[in-house]
């Protein structure tokens, strides 16, 4: 196994430290032993810090929430427990989010008229603290069930107005809380870890440094399934040590509790230090293990993921977001592995017996949930930025030979640039490390410094690897790389608005493509198919939910982190950035990491900072009150426009909510349209058959409003929503929908290929829930024929291949798919298939072009044009003679999909021979997803059970595959009825990591449309007791849709079809 140098000049490690329980600082000698080594120390420079990083803190909290907290000794309990508990029920007004845990720390005496009196002094603070807590960031909502519902009243108040912050009920138990207590804050970490990765367990040492607020017997910490084998606590700086009664595990709140015998003393520090050792998991969070094999020999390396509350897996710490602190890190480790943090090496001691201890220089304040370390022996590649930052790309040493890597690591470096340039802020550390594994719970993981990628999601081969691949690629990096700042740099305060770092960082994936490719047009064009289409069908379900959501505890977290957050964050994000104009929005976001760099900020100081912003410029528009009712309320408004037929140029405007299933509104007051209401940037254009009149831009604040709109006669149409750049759909009396399919069949490019694409997405989706004809999408798509730009293309594909699962059981189901082949014939014809791959790269010149052929072959093959299916035969039946691979990357995965289809089972052993073989990621993995285009419901079957075997599929390669053989009709019973088989293997194989995304269930129920299919989900959900998970409850809807469509709209589309045909 290769160790590669680390670059730079190391040395020993020879400043001023402190010891964690020493008397004074003591200078510190170079360190060789283990015992030395793993001493609680503290680099000065951190020492000169720490008032300022508690101050920093301090200001933070107190936006955030009060410090105060009322703790009552056991002794006292009898007397004030209940009184207490009655006061507090009486005026408390239970706060939205945990952020603002109302205690008021008071030592109750014995007797009932001194706990009265204790009650009034409790009293006057909290009313007292109340008129500082109104800087508080809230909001005011309510909850009924799913939905947040605002009366017209309660919109006006802010969430400090109905969160009293009188203080909560006595906490006598602070561990009990779901929160932790606030008495206590850290301001550095020492952590000394010694990894045997040969039985893959490690020993810990963690000495925290802690400031304290209020007077506390307790310290509580998070540890979550941690044997502690000691625990110290001493006044910092002195040998002081405070006794301690007792300190126990509480796992229901997953935190480690240490009873002293005497309080912490307010504005005091001290330092707890604790040993402990655990085991390198199995299970792919908190500090665990993994292999690859090379040559037939097996390596191990140990990475962690701590987002987002896994860090307590690893070490005892206050392992929420808000709790900035320092981290010094030191690893012991065998002399053939390598570790990696956040920060770069310091220092390299050399112990007894082949061991090494690698010392990493202190790190900015940061969160737990982003600190990082592994042990590896991969190899590297580097490079360097303008600024002087080090990039590099650690991989297994095959994988960097091959120069997998070189492609993440050039545009990583290009990154680092943009972004400082973009946000006018350096990035914060020396180095940043990607560190590609073989195997991960997520695509990536932004820890500050050394962010970690599955290979499938970092790795690129160049020359077999397709558009679709590097674009993949690409954007992941560019997400990561933006958290550096977004995320890392700021912190959301909580995890209720985690949507915030999330929607910015998938923002930006578009934003940071389109300064890497400036011809892809990415946030402009492939945002809407890719991310607003999307989640638009997720967000018009009622048992979705608003954006920023309540989260009281750990295991609430991973919900929060869903498509919504990502893809519904982005797209309010875009927004904003489209209605305030980019280059202003810029400036906003610069101010805004500026001010909080290093710490904690809210949604709300975001929206104050962008109002600031526009208000410099002259606009007043109060961005905080306008995104409350986008962030807060689930859903999405439908406008509709309507032309006043009496008089010209006058329309009605009016917005409801948007939801595919209508029944709901009636049946679940929670929906009544009167709750649901939105200020709407409304863009609007009139236009002509040669060209656009008109454009502007209305707010819409009401249920229905009447506006003039100049230009508008009888011969000109109206366009709503302009490129877009809106989070809703837009719907127009018929008259007004048949004079745009005019436009379009006629000279399609006066309008913008955005509001093209856009069209039919909102099309296909008003019909599908009743708000539109059935007929009116598909005469819309006869416009295809005449469409030569990508994006149109791909939004058709998307609602098309969405029908095509309702219809293709229908026993006319062929002529829904005549009626598409005719659309798309024209364009297939003009086309075709793309040349041989010879000196073909990946970055291809002609994007655009090369995506639309793409588009427009796939959905040939799936509907069947003969020409495309002997083409498809053809280029895999050359492979198969030649041994020579011919066809061109950004089409083999039609190619080998089409033909496993139609050729015999020869064709799939050769394909399953070459998945083997195969060493470039990409083409491995459209090698296996390929598999799952047999007919064959015996390969099919077999298939499904190798994807479960860990030696020849990858775990998180498994999902895609079942996802696969769901996708086309012959799979998907058999992808049902595997995963329900299977559900145990499932529930223990991916446990809290990978279920959270729901991709597998939906997968393998979305395409159920029978009201047998909808009672056999149930049963089985009922079966296993999954009730309460979203991704269920979300399947049920969507099946409960494809049941009601059948029933209300399939005829009227077959009947129109058999028309159309016919005519
Ligand atoms: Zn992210």
């Amino acid at each position: 196994m290769l160790k590669v140098g680390r670059g730079g000049s190391v040395t020993l490690l020879a400043r001023s430290a402190l010891k964690c329980s020493g008397s004074r600082r003591q200078q510190r000698a170079p360190v060789k032993t283990e015992r030395s080594s793993r001493r609680c120390q503290q680099p000065v420079g951190n020492l000169l810090l720490e008032a300022v990083n508690v101050m920093a803190l301090e200001d933070k909290r107190d936006k955030s929430m009060s410090f105060t907290q009322m703790v009552i000794e056991e002794d006292s309990m009898r007397n004030g427990r209940g009184l207490s508990d009655q006061w507090a029920d009486s005026v408390m007004v239970r706060p939205r989010t945990t952020e603002r845990h109302i205690t008021v720390h008071r030592r109750l005496v014995l007797g009932f008229a001194i706990s009265i009196l204790g009650l009034i002094i409790v009293t006057i603070i909290a009313v007292l603290l109340s008129v500082k807590f109104e800087e508080c960031s809230n909001d005011g909502s309510t909850k009924v069930g799913n939905a947040t519902v605002y009366s017209g009243a309660k919109f006006n108040q802010t969430r400090e107005s109905l969160s009293n912050p009188n203080p909560s009920k006595i906490a006598e138990k602070p561990w009990a809380q779901l929160r932790l207590p606030t008495s206590i804050k850290p301001y550095h970490y020492d952590l000394n870890l010694t990894a045997f990765m040969d039985n893959f367990t490690f020993t810990g040492e963690i000495c925290i440094w802690m400031h304290c607020v209020n007077p506390t017997k307790y310290i509580v910490l998070h540890a979550d399934k941690l044997p502690v084998e000691g625990v110290e606590v001493t006044v910092a700086n002195t040998s002081e040590h405070l006794g301690i009664r007792k300190y126990f595990l509480y796992p229901q709140n997953q935190v480690l509790v240490i009873m002293l015998t005497r309080e912490l003393k307010a504005q005091k520090h001290y330092t707890a230090t604790i040993k402990y050792s655990a085991k390198i998991a199995d299970e792919l969070l908190g500090f665990f293990r993994s292999s690859y094999v090379t040559n037939a020999e097996r390596s191990y390396l140990a990475v962690t993921q701590f987002s987002p509350t896994h860090a307590r897996k690893t070490f005892p710490c206050l392992d929420e977001p808000v709790y900035k602190a320092t981290f010094k890190i030191a690893i012991k480790h065998q002399e053939s592995y390598l570790a990696l943090s956040n920060m770069p090496v310091d220092a390299i001691i050399h112990e007894e017996d082949g061991w090494i201890t690698e010392q990493f220089s202190p790190t900015p304040r940061m969160s737990t949930y982003y600190l990082a370390w592994a042990i590896c022996n991969f190899t590297y590649k580097e490079t360097v930025t303008k600024s002087g930052i080090t990039v590099r790309l650690y991989a297994r040493p095959d994988a960097i030979q091959r120069g997998s890597g070189d492609y993440a690591l050039n545009i990583t470096k290009r990154l680092l640039e943009f972004y400082e340039d973009y946000f006018n802020v350096s990035y914060s550390l020396p180095k940043l490390d990607l560190l590609a594994v073989p195997k991960y719970p997520y695509a990536a993981m932004e820890n500050w410094g050394l962010s970690v990628f599955v290979e499938q999601r970092i790795l690129l081969d160049p020359g077999v690897s397709s558009i679709p691949y590097l674009l993949d690629v690409t954007m992941v990096v560019v997400h990561e790389i933006c958290h550096q700042w977004f995320g890392d740099l700021v912190t959301p305060i909580w995890w209720e608005d985690v949507w915030l770092k999330e929607g910015f960082a998938h923002y930006f994936e578009y934003v940071g493509t389109d300064y890497l490719y400036p011809d892809f047009n990415m946030e402009k064009q492939r945002f809407l198919t890719d991310d607003l289409h999307e989640v638009m069908l997720l967000d018009g379900l009622a048992s979705s939910h608003p954006i920023s959501q309540e989260v009281l505890q750990a295991t609430d977290i991973d919900r929060v982190f869903d498509r919504i957050a990502y893809k519904k964050g982005a797209a309010l994000i875009r927004m904003v950035a489209n209605f305030m104009g980019q280059h202003v929005f810029q400036v906003g976001l610069q101010d805004f990491l500026m001010e909080h760099m290093f710490s904690n900020a809210g949604r709300n100081d975001l929206w104050n900072k962008l109002t600031e912003t526009l208000q410099k410029i002259g606009k007043t528009i109060n961005i905080r009150e306008v995104m409350d009712r986008w962030t807060l309320q689930m859903g999405y408004p439908v406008v509709t426009i309507g032309r006043n037929e009496s008089s010209g140029d006058t329309l009605t405007i009016s917005q409801e909510h948007f939801i595919y299933d209508h029944t709901v509104k009636s049946v679940n007051p929670a929906f009544s349209n009167n709750s649901y209401l939105w200020e709407i940037p409304l863009t609007v254009a009139v236009g002509n058959l040669s060209h656009i009149l008109s454009e502007t831009m209305i707010w819409i604040n009401n249920k229905t409003e009447h506006h003039r709109i100049h230009f508008l006669d009888n011969s000109s149409w109206l366009l709503g929503n302009l490129n877009q750049t809106g989070y809703f759909r837009v719907n127009y009396d018929l008259r007004n929908w048949k004079l745009l399919i005019d436009q379009l069949m006629t000279n399609p490019e006066v309008i913008s290929v955005g509001n093209r694409a856009g069209l039919i997405d909102d099309a296909f989706n008003l019909a599908r829930a009743g708000y539109l004809p059935q007929n009116i999408p598909l005469e819309l798509i006869q416009y295809l024929s005449k469409e030569k730009e990508f994006l149109p293309w791909h939004a058709a594909s998307n609602v098309l291949l969405h029908l095509d699962k309702l219809v293709d059981r229908n026993k006319e189901y062929n002529i829904f798919s005549q009626y598409v082949l005719q659309q798309v014939a024209p364009a297939y014809n003009l086309l075709g298939w793309p040349e041989d791959a010879v000196n073909s790269t990946v970055v291809q010149a002609s994007y655009q072009t090369e995506e639309l052929r793409r588009k427009v072959i796939i959905l040939a093959c799936k509907f069947g044009i003969a020409l495309c299916h002997e083409k498809a035969v053809s280029l895999l039946s050359e492979w198969m003679a030649s041994d020579h691979n011919r066809i061109p990357p950004n089409v083999r995965d039609i190619a080998y999909c089409t033909g496993i289809s139609l050729m015999d089972d020869n064709v799939w052993d050769f394909i399953w021979t070459k998945y083997q073989s195969s060493t470039a990621v990409s083409e491995k993995k459209i090698l296996l997803e390929a598999l799952a285009c047999s007919k064959n419901t015996v390969l099919l079957n077999r298939l499904l059970n190798l994807s479960l075997n860990s030696q020849m599929v990858p775990d998180q390669t498994t999902i895609d595959v079942i996802i696969h053989v769901a996708k086309y009709p012959n799979g998907r019973d058999l992808a049902w009825k595997f995963f329900q088989d299977k559900w145990n293997v499932f529930k223990s194989r991916y446990g809290e990591a990978l279920f959270m995304n729901s991709k597998l269930i939906k997968g393998v129920t979305d395409f159920l449309s029978t009201e047998a299919e909808l009672k056999e989900l149930k049963e089985f959900i009922k079966n296993v007791r999954a009730g309460a998970d979203a991704s269920f409850t979300q399947a049920i809807e969507i099946v409960e849709a494809n049941v009601r469509w059948h029933g209300l709209f399939e005829d009227e589309l077959f009947q129109w079809l058999r028309k159309s045909l016919s005519s």
